[in-house]
C-alpha cells in the first residue's frame, strides 16, 4: 500500500522551504529554494515545481501527495492569491494556488498566510493540540497572528482576518508602521521594533549600557538579547517596554475571543523571561475581571525551522478535504430545470 503524504510549503520574504509530510505529522524530507531569484512568478514556480519534483523522486514519494499547503504573507485562504505583500517581487496580485496546482498537474492547493499556518501547525502537531480557542503571535520581523475560535482559523469575511500586529496601541505620536499607518503593535514588539526601541533608548537617556559600544544604526534585536543576558540594566529595560506594551495588547486580545491559550512564536519569543515576565505581568494587570488567570501563556512547542513547513501541511490535507467534497456534490443538485 502506498502512504499517502502532503507537501508544505512556506514561502518567505528570503527562502521558500518545502517538505513532504506524512500522516503523522513527521517532515520527510524537505529543501529550500531562493524566494527572489525570479522576479516573473511563472518562472518562480516551475523552478519549485522542478525542485519538488527531485526531492518526491529521491523519497519515493512521486504520486503520492494528496494535497499542497502553502503559507505566504498575505496569502489570501478563499482565492488562493498572494496580494499586495510587500515583501516580494512578484507584483500586488499572484494567482498562487491556481499557477501551483496547475504545475502539480492539478493537486489540490490551499493558501493561507504564514501566522494563520503557524497556528495550524500548532493545532495540529504543537501546543495548541486539543484546543478549540487559542491565538497565535508570531514574534519575527513583523507580528503576526492567527486567531483559532470553535476549532476554526478565524479568515473573516475576505479572507485576511487576524491582523493583530496592526492593531494600535500607540493613539499619539505612535511609531511609524509598515502599513503605512502609525502607533501599530508590530512597530513596538516585533525584533524590528525592540532594535527601534533601543535607538530611542540610546537617543534620549544618558545612563552607560553596553549596547553603546555598537554602532547605533545597525543594532538588532539579538545585540539588546545579549546585552539583557549579560546584565545591562538599560537592555533588560528594553524588553520591560517592550513586554509591557504585548502583555497590554494581549489583555485586550483576551477580551475579543477568551482564548484557552496565547502562544508564542519566532525569534523573540525565544528570550525567555526577560520578555515573558513583563508580558504576563501587564496581561495579569489589565486583563478583564471575568479573564484573569484564564488565558494560559505558552511557546510554541514546534522547532522554528519545522512549523511553516508542518502548519502548511495540514492545510495540504485540508486542500485533499475539500477537494474531494466538491467531487462529491452532483453538479445539478441546486440547479432547477429551466424550460424555455
Ligand atoms: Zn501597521
Amino acid at each position: 500500500m502506498s502512504k499517502p503524504y502532503v507537501l508544505g510549503i512556506d514561502i518567505g520574504g528570503t527562502n521558500t522551504v518545502f517538505g513532504i509530510v506524512n500522516a503523522r505529522g513527521h517532515i520527510v524530507a524537505s529543501d529550500s529554494i531562493k524566494t527572489k531569484k525570479h522576479t516573473n512568478f511563472d518562472d518562480y514556480v516551475a523552478e519549485l515545481h522542478e525542485s519538488v519534483e527531485r526531492l518526491l523522486e529521491a523519497n519515493d514519494a512521486k504520486d503520492k501527495i494528496q494535497g499542497i499547503g502553502i503559507g505566504a504573507p498575505n496569502g489570501n485562504y478563499y482565492t488562493g492569491e498572494i496580494l499586495n505583500a510587500p515583501n516580494l517581487p512578484w507584483g500586488p496580485r499572484v494567482q498562487l494556488a491556481e499557477k501551483v496546482s496547475r504545475a502539480f498537474g492539478g493537486i489540490p492547493v490551499a493558501v493561507t498566510n504564514d501566522a494563520n499556518a503557524a497556528a495550524l501547525g500548532e493545532m495540529t502537531y504543537g501546543a495548541a493540540r486539543g484546543m478549540k480557542d487559542f491565538i497565535m503571535i508570531t514574534l519575527g520581523t513583523g507580528v503576526g497572528s492567527g486567531i483559532v475560535i470553535n476549532g476554526q482559523i478565524v479568515y473573516g469575511h475576505d479572507g485576511f482576518a487576524g491582523e493583530l500586529g496592526h492593531v494600535i496601541v500607540k493613539r499619539s505620536n505612535g511609531r511609524m508602521c509598515g502599513c503605512g499607518r502609525s502607533g501599530c503593535l508590530e512597530a513596538y514588539c516585533s525584533a524590528t521594533g525592540v532594535a527601534r526601541t533601543a535607538r530611542e533608548f540610546l537617543e534620549l537617556r544618558t545612563e552607560p549600557s553596553t549596547l553603546r559600544n555598537l554602532n547605533i544604526d545597525t543594532i538588532t534585536s539579538k545585540d539588546v538579547y545579549d546585552a539583557a543576558m549579560g546584565g545591562d540594566k538599560l537592555a533588560k529595560e528594553i524588553f520591560n517596554f517592550t513586554g509591557t506594551i504585548l502583555g497590554e495588547a494581549l489583555a485586550d486580545f483576551v477580551a475579543f475571543s477568551s482564548p484557552q491559550a496565547i502562544i508564542l512564536f519566532g525569534g523573540l519569543a525565544k528570550s525567555g523571561d526577560l520578555l515573558l515576565k513583563p508580558i504576563q505581568e501587564a496581561l495579569d494587570k489589565n486583563v478583564l475581571n471575568i479573564f484573569k488567570g484564564k488565558a494560559k501563556l505558552l511557546l510554541s512547542e514546534l522547532k522554528e525551522s519545522d512549523a511553516a513547513v508542518l502548519g502548511a501541511s495540514a492545510l495540504g490535507w485540508e486542500a485533499k478535504y475539500r477537494a474531494d467534497m466538491a467531487s462529491q456534490i452532483p453538479m445539478s443538485v441546486d440547479t432547477p430545470e429551466v424550460k424555455e
